[in-house]
């Protein structure tokens, strides 16, 4: 399985390893797989850094537009179990969704945070995708 290692400062591995903890039962099915954590103690001057080491999610997107119906409902459902799982993702643009051989997930929980969805009606972040999407009501 093909792996990547996303290096960023430890504050922001530290703030993605505990929407992980609420994402686990969806890793390799929403989410990519998290296969490692690394803390890096920062010489001469230079902040601490993290890495992730996760599963390779596939080719992130340019727009929505290249989803097709199916994709598009797909990715709905994904951020609805995202959401059920006690994580809004708060960053929810084309670049941060990843497709491979027809399987959608979303990527790059550095903009999430604890959310209590109260279903589609009362969920700004599931309305928004629902329009960017174009899916009907
Ligand atoms: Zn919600």
């Amino acid at each position: 399985m093909p792996l990547v290692a996303k290096i960023l400062p430890t504050e922001c591995m530290d703030h993605e390893l505990e929407m992980w903890k609420k994402l686990c039962a969806l890793a390799g099915i929403c989410v990519p797989g998290l296969f490692g954590a690394y803390s890096l103690e920062g010489q001469n001057g230079c902040e601490p850094t993290g890495a992730l080491v996760q599963q390779y999610a596939g080719k992130t997107l340019s727009s929505f537009d290249t989803l097709d119906d199916q994709q598009r409902l797909e990715l709905y459902r994904t951020v609805t179990r995202i959401h059920e799982a006690h994580v809004e993702h708060g960053d929810l643009s084309p670049r941060n969704v990843a497709l491979d051989n027809g399987r959608v997930m979303v990527l790059d929980f550095s903009h999430s945070s604890h959310h209590e969805c109260e279903g589609e009606a009362n969920c700004a972040e599931l309305r928004l995708l629902r329009r960017g999407l174009k899916l009907s009501v």
